[in-house]
């Protein structure tokens, strides 16, 4: 049994960061008692298209974040060079760090994709994964691949959580065609948006 801090890793392409994935991550963090959750933009999302640069996706979960003394940016990912893969980010946390116990935050839809990820039983080893069940989803079918992934060693966590209908992809649809964003992302992050002219054109 490990004796040291719950750390919670919030991951994501954060393209951009939005408040769908803040409430994704302050839940996680009552329901589950972390002591903090790290959250960490992805480098090479390398099963995503054209992704905005690395440093500003960055700059806009920094500013996201600062208000939460428990949330920190972990630049693990970012940092890195070539593709990334998350049973490499936990290999690298849990030799790093022994005592600490690590939680996987995601979205239900990740667990329909998990599986095809690389080495995704060396991800149920390091880290109990943490899934958001929004109101809105089939529970019984979450539940089923549950089921199916504990068989292969995952420990996973539901979550309740309201559905709020945000999507990074619909964040930059709007912006292209000049619609306002103030509700679905912090204050600092629609003002960086516009200035730094992100997402008006094509993705
Ligand atoms: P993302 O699109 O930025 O989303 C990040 C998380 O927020 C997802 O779990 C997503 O769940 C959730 N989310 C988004 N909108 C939400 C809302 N309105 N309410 C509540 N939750 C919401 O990031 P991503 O590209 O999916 O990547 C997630 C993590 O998976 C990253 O750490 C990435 O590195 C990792 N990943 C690893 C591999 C690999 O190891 N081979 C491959 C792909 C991704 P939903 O998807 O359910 O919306």
């Amino acid at each position: 049994m490990k004796n040291g801090k719950r750390i919670g890793i919030m991951g994501g392409t954060f393209n951009p960061i939005h408040n769908g994935h803040l409430l994704l991550a302050q839940r996680a963090q009552e329901q589950v008692l972390l002591d903090k959750v790290l959250f960490m933009p992805s480098g090479n999302s390398y099963m995503k298209e054209n992704v905005l640069e690395t440093q500003k996706r960055v700059d806009m979960v920094a500013l996201a974040i600062r208000k939460y003394p428990d949330f920190e940016l972990s630049m693990i990912e970012a940092q890195k060079s070539g593709n990334t893969y998350t049973f490499e980010t936990l290999k690298f946390l849990t030799r790093s760090n022994p005592q600490e116990q690590y939680f996987f935050i995601i979205g239900a839809d990740i667990l329909f994709q998990i599986e095809q990820w690389r080495n995704p039983e060396q991800i149920f080893q390091r880290a109990v994964l943490v899934c958001a069940v929004r109101d809105d989803y089939d529970i019984d079918a979450i539940h089923k691949k549950g089921n199916v992934l504990a068989a292969s060693g995952a420990d996973i966590i539901y979550l309740n959580m309201p559905r709020l209908d945000i999507s990074s992809t619909d964040i930059r649809a709007k912006v292209r065609s000049s619609l306002s964003i103030s509700e679905l992302v912090p204050p600092e992050v629609a003002h960086y948006i516009e200035q730094e002219h992100l997402y008006y054109e094509e993705d």
